[in-house]
């Protein structure tokens, strides 16, 4: 337990990763809503898909764009995935940290890698959750029913979804993702954990 409750502290950071299609932003939008994070909205060079809103599911951008903030070192952590750019926008990151909110990131493990490694000059505390998915056929199957990707977009996702399973070793907490509702149950209970620890 911290030494006194009433004492301001940072906010702790989250790291959510895993392959594509297991299922982690229906994970991710109940955990926002049930613990009140602060979900970082990541950019990206992808176009959007179905549904999908500027500014609350991503900041969709130029590879110009991402390429200058790149350079000018505007992401804590940026990956390329499926040929794409990915990037988490620092300033944002650190003033809600240090307004004491808890921060969510969904990123692959390219990034999480990164922001290991930056762990001790951010000063920050960061638990990192890894979800697996209950078997690789279940994986494929749930990728192929996404539908908005093509056959070739989906044959890329699930190779890199074997690469990404390879690291969950190197996560805080990791989950198989058999059950939605149980999957964001264990979740929670760790989080609590974690902001009373
Ligand atoms: P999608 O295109 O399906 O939304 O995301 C593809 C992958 O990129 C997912 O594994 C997702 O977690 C990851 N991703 C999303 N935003 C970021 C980010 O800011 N940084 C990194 N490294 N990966 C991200």
């Amino acid at each position: 337990m911290r030494p006194n409750a009433t004492v301001k502290r940072d906010g702790i950071l989250f790291v959510l990763s895993g392959p594509s299609g297991v299922g982690k932003s229906t994970v991710r939008e109940k955990l926002i809503s049930e613990l009140g994070l602060i979900y970082s909205i990541s950019a990206t060079t992808r176009a959007p898909r179905a549904g999908e809103k500027e500014g609350i599911d991503y900041e969709f951008i130029t590879t110009e764009e991402f390429e200058r903030r790149v350079k000018a070192n505007e992401f804590v952590e940026w990956a390329r995935v499926f040929g794409r750019g990915y990037g988490t926008p620092k300033i944002q990151l650190l003033v809600q940290i240090k307004k004491g909110n808890d921060v969510l990131l969904e990123i692959d493990v390219q990034g999480a890698d990164q922001i290991r490694m930056l762990q001790s000059s951010l000063g920050v505390e960061i638990y990192y959750i890894f979800i697996l998915p209950p078997s690789l056929e279940e994986l494929r199957r749930r990728q192929q029913k996404r539908g908005s990707d093509s056959f070739v977009e989906i044959e890329k996702r699930f190779q890199w979804a074997l690469v990404e399973i390879s690291h969950a070793h190197e996560f805080d907490f990791v989950v198989v993702n058999k059950n939605v509702e149980e999957t964001i149950g264990v979740i929670t209970e760790f989080m609590k954990a974690a902001r009373s620890a």
